[in-house]
C-alpha cells in the first residue's frame, strides 16, 4: 500500500496532510500525485468524495514551492464549475498550504472585483476561479494568464452540463502551450474526450471506481428535531440521540455515531459515557495510541459506540456495524454516503438514522438530491401544545425534567445534568464562507419537496413541562 511519505511531496505538505488526520492516500491520490510531480499531464476520472481535490492540490503546492508570484500573473490556475466548489478547493488549499508562504485568490461571483483585483495585483501563486468570473477579470485587463505553469480543470462534466466548455477552451488558449494540465471528470462524455485529446499531452490516466451509492439494504431515516429553546439544543439533541439508541433495543449491536466537529465528538462521547453507554471518541486530535486502542476495542466488540469525525473514519478499516447515527447532518452530501456505507454491508441489513435541526435542512436537501430519494422522516416536534405526558421511568432516572427558568441566573441555579456540554450551540455545520457562496439559496428553498410548511411551523407546546417530542415515542410519528 502506498503511504503519503512515499509520494515525494514537500515535507511541509506532508506535515499538513498528517495534521489533517489522513493516514493513507486514496487511490486517486496514489495514482495522480507521482505523475503530476514528474510534470506530466493528468487525466483523473473520479468524482467528489474520492479525495481528488488533494490529488491536485498537494502536488501543486509541492511544485510551486520553488519560485515567486509576479503581479497580475498567477502561477497556477484551478477552474471549478460553481462558486461553492471553487470555495471548497480554496479551503483545501488553505489546509494543505498552511505551512508554506504560498498565496491564493478566489475569483467567484458575489465578491467585489475591487477586492479580488487587489489580491491579483499583489501576485498570487494559485488562482481558483469559476470560468465566467475569470474571463470577466481577464477582459477588464486585470489579469494575465501567460505565467500559468499548472492548470487544473475540476469537474469537467459539470462544466459541460453548465455550458462552460467554450469558456474552458478559451482559457486553455490564453495559457502557455507549455503548461502542465490536470483534468478531472467523473465521466468521459464524447465532448470531454475531445477536449482532453486537444489540450492534454500524453496524460497519465487514472480512473477510480465510481463511489458506491447508498446500499439498498440500509434502512434510512431522519429525525426533524427542533429544540424547545436555542440554548437547550445541545442537551436536547443528545437526549434525542439516547432515545433513538434505546428505541433500537437489541437490534443495535454496535454503532458509529458521526459528528461534524472534533469538539462535538468529544462532548458527545463524554455525555454518552456519563449516561452509561459504552462509547469512545475517535478523531484526528487524539494521539495515535489512543485511536488504535479505541479502534481495536470496537473491532473486537468490546466497545459498542464509536463516536467519530469523517476524517477519522475515512480510510480506516472499521468493521461493518448494525447502525450508523448521523448526529450531525454532514455538510458535504457525499460524506453521507460514506458514513452510512459503514452499515448494511455484504447484503446484511443496516440502519442509518440522522438528526436534522432547522439549520441543517439545506444540507439535507443536498443529500437527498445526491442519493436521489427522500429519506423517510421521523418528526421530532409536536404540532400542538400538549399537556406534560408522563415521563417514562427510565428517562426520569437518567435525567430529571427541568423547569423552565428565565435568564442567566436561573440557568446557573438549575443544575445542568450534563456538565460536559457548552450552553451555546456551535455554529451550523457548513462553513460560513461556503454558506454565503451557495447560489440562489432562496430559489432552491422554494423548489423544495412540499415539506417546508411542516418544518417551518413555529415552535409551540413548550410550556413549563417537558417538551413533548422528548416524552413521546418517535415510533408513533415515523413516516414513509
Ligand atoms: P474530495 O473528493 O476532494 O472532495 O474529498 C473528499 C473528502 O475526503 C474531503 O473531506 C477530504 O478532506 C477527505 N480526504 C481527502 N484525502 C483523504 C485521505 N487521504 N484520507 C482521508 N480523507 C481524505
Amino acid at each position: 500500500m502506498t503511504r503519503f511519505a512515499d509520494l515525494r511531496l514537500d515535507p511541509k505538505v506532508l506535515q499538513a496532510v498528517e495534521e489533517a488526520g489522513y493516514d493513507t492516500p486514496t487511490p486517486i491520490q496514489a495514482g495522480a500525485i507521482p505523475p503530476a510531480l514528474e510534470g506530466r499531464d493528468v487525466l483523473g476520472i473520479a468524482q467528489t468524495g474520492t479525495g481528488k481535490t488533494a490529488s491536485f492540490v498537494l502536488p501543486m503546492i509541492t511544485m510551486l514551492g520553488k519560485g515567486r508570484a509576479r503581479a497580475r500573473m498567477p502561477r497556477s490556475l484551478v477552474l471549478a464549475p460553481t462558486r461553492e466548489l471553487a470555495a471548497q478547493v480554496a479551503e483545501n488549499f488553505d489546509t494543505y498550504a498552511k505551512n508554506t508562504k504560498l498565496t491564493k485568490a478566489l475569483l467567484i461571483g458575489g465578491v467585489s472585483f475591487k477586492e479580488q483585483d487587489a489580491l491579483i495585483d499583489r501576485g498570487v501563486d494559485v488562482l481558483i476561479a469559476t470560468p465566467g468570473r475569470l474571463l470577466d477579470h481577464f477582459e477588464r485587463g486585470k489579469l494575465l494568464l501567460t505565467g500559468v505553469q499548472i492548470m487544473v480543470v475540476d469537474e469537467a462534466d459539470r462544466m459541460l452540463d453548465m455550458g462552460f466548455i467554450p469558456d474552458i477552451e478559451r482559457i486553455f488558449s490564453l495559457t502557455p502551450f507549455t503548461r502542465q494540465t490536470m483534468f478531472y471528470s467523473a465521466t468521459m462524455a464524447p465532448e470531454i474526450e475531445r477536449i482532453t485529446s486537444t489540450f492534454l499531452s500524453n496524460p497519465a490516466r487514472i480512473e477510480v471506481a465510481r463511489q458506491a451509492t447508498a446500499s439498498e439494504t440500509i434502512e434510512q431515516s431522519v429525525v426533524m428535531f427542533r429544540a424547545s429553546r436555542k440554548d437547550r439544543q445541545p442537551t436536547e439533541k443528545r437526549k434525542v440521540l439516547r432515545r433513538l439508541i434505546d428505541d433500537e433495543g437489541d437490534a443495535l449491536t454496535n454503532a458509529i455515531i458521526f459528528c461534524n466537529r472534533k469538539s462535538e465528538v468529544d462532548i458527545l462521547a463524554k455525555s454518552l459515557k456519563k449516561y452509561g453507554y459504552d462509547a469512545a471518541p475517535i478523531h484526528g486530535d487524539l494521539d495515535q495510541s489512543q485511536r488504535t486502542r479505541t479502534l481495536d476495542g470496537f473491532r473486537a466488540g468490546t466497545l459498542r459506540f464509536l463516536i467519530a469525525s469523517d476524517v477519522a473514519a475515512r480510510g480506516l478499516d472499521i468493521p461493518a456495524v448494525s447502525h450508523v447515527f448521523n448526529y450531525d447532518v454532514p455538510s458535504h452530501a457525499e460524506d453521507y454516503v460514506h458514513r452510512i456505507g459503514r452499515t448494511g454491508r455484504a447484503g446484511r441489513a443496516g440502519k442509518a438514522i440522522m438528526i436534522c435541526t432547522p439549520s441543517d435542512e439545506r444540507n439535507l436537501e443536498d443529500i437527498e438530491k445526491l442519493v436521489d430519494k427522500e429519506i423517510p422522516r421521523i418528526f421530532g416536534i409536536a404540532p400542538e401544545p400538549q399537556p406534560a405526558p408522563a415521563v417514562p421511568a427510565a428517562e426520569e432516572s437518567a435525567e430529571p425534567p427541568r423547569r423552565r427558568r428565565r435568564g442567566k441566573r436561573a440557568a446557573e441555579e438549575t443544575p445542568e445534568p450534563e456538565t460536559v456540554a457548552p450552553v451555546e450551540t456551535p455554529p451550523a455545520p457548513a462553513a460560513p464562507e461556503e454558506e454565503a457562496l451557495r447560489p440562489e439559496p432562496r430559489e432552491r428553498r422554494k423548489g423544495g419537496r412540499g415539506r417546508r410548511g411542516e418544518r417551518d411551523e413555529p415552535v409551540v407546546g413548550m410550556g413549563d413541562h417537558l417538551p413533548s417530542f422528548i416524552a413521546q415515542s418517535f415510533d408513533e410519528r415515523r413516516t414513509g
